[in-house]
């Protein structure tokens, strides 16, 4: 089996179908895993529970339990929810993901890097493998886990090329000496700073913070530019060690993310929450279904038709809640909206302390 992209998706898909005892190769185009990094670096607890990973030191840089809404028209709202399974974590996203590298080769898979896929191998009308800058590789089960871009979902005929207004364009700077930011995250919604999208402050920890904004690519503001402003009114006197540019999906998931050999998986299949931009749990949950199903199927020698029941069992898991972010997204594109989801915000956190935790943890987990 070949697996496109060495991201989270790519890594964990090839780690669960390795275990399954299939020769598996993963592929990137990138020199070195993890890196060049362009994510805020947050990660909920039901990702970890999801990869039976503990968030150890190794590579979970802060934890914080406590966020700081920020509404359009400037009013602020604190919540403290003091669970685990509320806590969100602050990656060393470079080290998570050579984790999860190191945990696909104790399996047994394979890692090329360095290798882009440039097109896909055909015989006979089907798909043998793909075609890299580093030569040919074939393949019974191809896995294209290559991200927001999805080459191998283009060739395959199962994704289109993205409209603009179904793009977060990211900007984002990592800054140090920032005081009192280590104890909590910060969302500020609104025009000001984020047209369609919104600006975050993600606190890495001893003053080290990911300060950065999502706006719809559509938009006609330039997000380097409100960068700099957001960065004037909230962390003026920060120095910048980073800065990063990349782009998030924000639509509804693919119709079909399967055809004949090839599946699809995380930022490719479009399984990004459309409202956060959180991907990294979701990436995770269908790269594991994509990796234990294709490694049996290749294993046990099954007609590959049985790939089809990969589509069924991530929408089983993921597609209620995507199809509701991508309605709920219309709330970042307009300020008026998203003052009224303050006031609802507000409301349900006056109320949290009279509800069990029990209540809170099953009605208002965090999806991220
Ligand atoms: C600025 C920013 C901030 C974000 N913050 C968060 C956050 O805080 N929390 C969160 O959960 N999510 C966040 N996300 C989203 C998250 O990063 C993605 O959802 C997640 O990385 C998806 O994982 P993936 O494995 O599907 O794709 P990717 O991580 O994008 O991996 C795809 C891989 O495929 C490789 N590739 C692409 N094309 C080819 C090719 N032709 N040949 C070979 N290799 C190829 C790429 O090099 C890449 O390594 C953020 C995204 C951005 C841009």
């Amino acid at each position: 089996m070949v697996v496109v992209g060495a991201g989270p998706a790519g890594l964990v898909a090839g780690e669960c179908a390795a275990k399954f005892g299939a020769k598996v190769a993963v592929i990137d185009k990138k020199r070195e895993v993890g890196s060049p990094v362009r994510c805020a670096e947050g990660l909920g607890h039901m990702s970890f529970e999801r990869l039976g990973l503990k968030p150890t030191s190794d590579f979970v840089m802060n934890t914080v339990n406590k966020a700081v809404l920020i509404s359009p028209k400037g009013r602020r709202l604190e919540v403290s929810v003091p669970y685990k399974e509320f806590s969100l974590y602050i990656l060393d996203r470079s080290g998570f993901e050579k984790t999860l590298a190191s945990r696909l080769n104790k399996a047994g898979g394979e890692l090329l890097l360095g290798t882009a896929v440039t097109d896909l191998a055909r015989r006979s009308g089907k798909f043998t493998g793909v075609e890299t800058t580093q030569g040919d590789i074939s393949a019974k089960v191809i896995i294209g886990a290559d991200g927001v871009e999805s080459r191998v979902g283009r060739l395959c005929g199962l994704a289109k090329k993205l409209n603009l207004n179904q793009i977060f364009a990211c900007v984002q700077h990592t800054l140090v000496d920032l005081e009192n930011a280590d104890d909590h995250f910060e969302i500020h919604f609104g025009s000001k700073f984020s047209p369609g999208g919104y600006a975050w402050m993600f606190p890495k920890g001893k003053g080290e913070v990911n300060l950065g904004l999502g706006v719809l690519a559509s938009t006609k503001k330039k997000p380097l530019e409100l960068l700099g402003k957001f960065k004037e009114e909230r962390a003026k006197s920060a120095h910048s060690i980073r800065l990063l540019s990349g782009c998030i999906p924000s639509t509804l998931p693919l119709p079909s993310t399967v055809r004949d050999n090839i599946i699809l998986v995380g930022d490719a299949a479009r399984q990004t929450n459309a409202v956060s931009g959180g991907g990294i749990a979701n990436a995770i949950l269908a790269a594991k279904i994509a990796g234990e199903l294709s490694g049996k199927i290749v294993v046990e020698k099954r007609p590959f038709s049985q790939l089809a029941q990969y589509d069924r069992l991530w929408r089983g898991h993921l597609e209620k809640i995507l199809i509701k972010k991508y309605k709920q997204r219309r709330f970042l594109e307009d300020d008026k909206e998203n003052e009224r989801m303050f006031k609802f915000l507000r409301l349900a956190a006056a109320l949290k302390p009279i509800i069990p935790k029990g209540l809170i943890v099953r009605w208002l987990r965090p999806d991220f």
